[in-house]
């Protein structure tokens, strides 16, 4: 699955996407990111973005110009929808990330557009935007948090991601797990700070571990 990223922010990626899950994913060629400056796409001498609002009133918005010829360059490499992060879209839910991974992956990719200041011009949004999507009901001061939090939701549910697929089966918010949260999980060594490992996870009776994992779902 192919993501392309428009921000006027592209090292704030850097870092995320070229450590754990998601570098393992796109060394193997599950995912390809690709983050792009929308300032290379502006045709202002001084590659400016943004602009006052019409109508007054606080900030400044993102310029149709840049937003609109990025999306249509990109169009050229990457077939899938175009995502706005936006607080204004369907809130990003475990359910929905599972339905989005199939549905983009059939369209092998999606492009994100990353918001700054008051947000972008209303015909970007008519003129090539498919989807808005929210990661939560709060204001970020930009999009690029809320791309790397969706992209990295969705490649969870790509096959071959995570290491074993049986990962987000019993995982909090997971169908099997049917509304409830996933029960505690430990590790070496058995007493850590005087708390003891729950003596029946060192059992080996697996039918009494799931018995006991069941119980602790809350
Ligand atoms: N004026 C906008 C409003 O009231 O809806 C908020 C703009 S916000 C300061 C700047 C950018 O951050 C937005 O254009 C969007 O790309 C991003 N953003 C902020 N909150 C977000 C959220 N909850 N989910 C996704 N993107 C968000």
């Amino acid at each position: 699955m192919r993501f392309d990223i428009i921000t006027i922010f592209p090292t704030i990626f850097d870092s995320y996407f070229h450590e754990g899950m998601i570098r393992k994913a796109t060394e193997q060629k599950l995912l390809e990111i690709h983050i792009h400056n929308l300032r290379d796409f502006s045709t202002d001498k001084w590659k400016k973005v943004d602009d006052i609002p019409f109508g007054g009133g606080a900030g400044m918005v993102m310029t149709p110009q840049p937003l609109v010829d990025a999306v249509k360059a990109l169009k050229k490499l990457n077939p899938g929808p175009v995502i706005y992060l936006s607080p204004k879209g369907e809130t990003l839910t475990h359910t929905r990330a599972k339905r989005w991974a199939s549905e983009w992956q059939k369209k092998s990719g999606a492009i994100l557009i990353c918001g700054r200041y008051e947000g972008i011009d209303q015909r970007v949004i008519d003129l090539c935007v498919d989807q808005e999507i929210s990661i939560g009901k709060y204001v970020l001061t930009g999009g690029e948090l809320a791309a790397m939090t969706l992209i990295d939701t969705v490649s969870r549910f790509i096959p071959g991601v995570l290491g074993d697929e049986n990962s987000h089966q019993e995982e909090t918010f997971s169908r099997k797990l049917q509304g409830k949260k996933e029960y505690p999980h430990y590790t070496k060594p058995r007493n850590f700070s005087g708390l003891e490992v729950p003596e029946v996870l060192l059992s080996g009776n697996h039918a009494k571990i799931n018995a006991w994992r069941r119980n602790q779902l809350s």
